[in-house]
């Protein structure tokens, strides 16, 4: 016993070292790894701010800029208010302005505060090929009863996105017809479920299915949370892989690598009742909000969400890519991807 006992502070000193040295080199490690997983959460990436961007289409984000902040001045936008009303009729005369035919699709919503009337609008770019292709967009923004949510990125940015987009394209063009979608409703009363939220685009897949429209359109693009400054779109991996090659293919060919991310996510949003109808269907997000986890956190769904959190130049980099990818998609379509 005394062997042992006498050996043990040598052996173990000898033990612990190795220990200590090995510990060491572990926390090392996890410490690197964790400090390049903190950095999205807690540093913001100055790479995704866009500046100084030439526009690379006739998507003009300046233009969209001051559509932006003539919604965000209307004030809270929730369904079935006033000032929502007035965004209806902003969206109305632009899109009639620009020669669009127009079309409201006025619908009751059974939501959990009870029934809400909402209204879908949408502009029609006249193709020269049978089918169509939806680009579409919330306008609303959540009713929220404590705070003044203005909503500039979350259902002002999308809206203001898909008004320039009508305005850059006109109301004709070659290839399919566009349909440019303004959802009411996408946003849920109090907490998100399956049934509360996205009560515009849900209305109006069932809308274009007993209309018998639904078997011509195409594809869908949905829009949401573009205006970020620090814009990053992660992928939407539930998407069919030729739309992510058709969006991404055209980022990275007009340098917008930094804003379209490698990294993916699926979010449910207004993309989603026409994938669950076999539509060919993605949605494009930049679900971190300022930059971060904790700039999102602070931002979206708060009193935060304001103008200043938005840019010119962000609207401009996705107006730019989706343009010329709706050529890439005609493409794809013709060649006979669909799922
Ligand atoms: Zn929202």
């Amino acid at each position: 016993m005394t062997g042992p006992l006498q050996n043990r502070p040598f052996s173990a000193g000898s033990g612990s070292l190795r220990f200590i040295v090995a510990f060491g080199v572990v926390a090392f490690v996890l410490l690197g790894l964790l400090a390049s997983g903190l950095r999205p959460l807690l540093a913001r990436d100055d790479s995704q701010r866009p500046t100084g961007t030439a526009a690379k289409s006739p998507f003009d984000g300046a233009r969209a800029y001051e559509t932006l902040e003539r919604i965000c001045a209307l004030g809270p936008r929730p369904a079935d208010s006033e000032s929502l009303g007035q965004t209806r009729s902003l969206i109305l005369d632009t899109l009639e302005g620009t020669g669009l035919k127009t079309r409201v699709h006025e619908f009751d919503a059974e939501t959990p505060i009870g029934v809400v009337p909402m209204v879908n609008i949408v502009g029609e770019i006249a193709g020269t090929k049978r089918g169509v292709i939806v680009l579409s967009g919330h306008y609303d923004t959540k009713r929220m009863d404590d705070i003044a949510f203005i909503g500039a990125n979350d259902g002002g940015a999308s809206a203001a996105w898909l008004l320039e987009f009508a305005r850059a394209i006109g109301n004709q063009r070659e290839g399919r017809t566009v349909w440019i979608v303004f959802y009411d409703g996408e946003e849920a009363f109090g907490e998100w479920s399956d049934t509360n939220g996205i009560f515009g685009s849900r209305a109006f897949v069932e809308h274009v299915k007993e209309t018998g429209e639904i078997d011509n359109v195409h594809a869908v693009l949905n829009v949401d949370m573009i205006g970020d400054c620090y814009l990053g779109v992660q992928r939407d991996i539930a998407s069919p892989t030729w739309m992510q090659t058709a969006v991404w293919g055209k980022a990275r060919e007009l340098g917008y690598e930094g804003h379209f991310l490698n990294s993916g996510t699926a979010i449910t949003d207004d993309h989603i009742p026409f994938r669950l109808a076999g539509v060919p269907a993605m949605n494009l997000i930049d679900f971190q909000y300022g930059g971060s986890s904790v700039d999102h956190e602070r931002t979206w769904h708060t009193e935060n969400d304001t103008i200043d959190k938005c840019c010119p130049e962000s609207l401009q980099v996705v107006g730019d890519v989706v343009y010329h990818a709706l050529d890439t998609l005609e493409t794809y379509l013709d060649a006979g991807l669909r799922n």
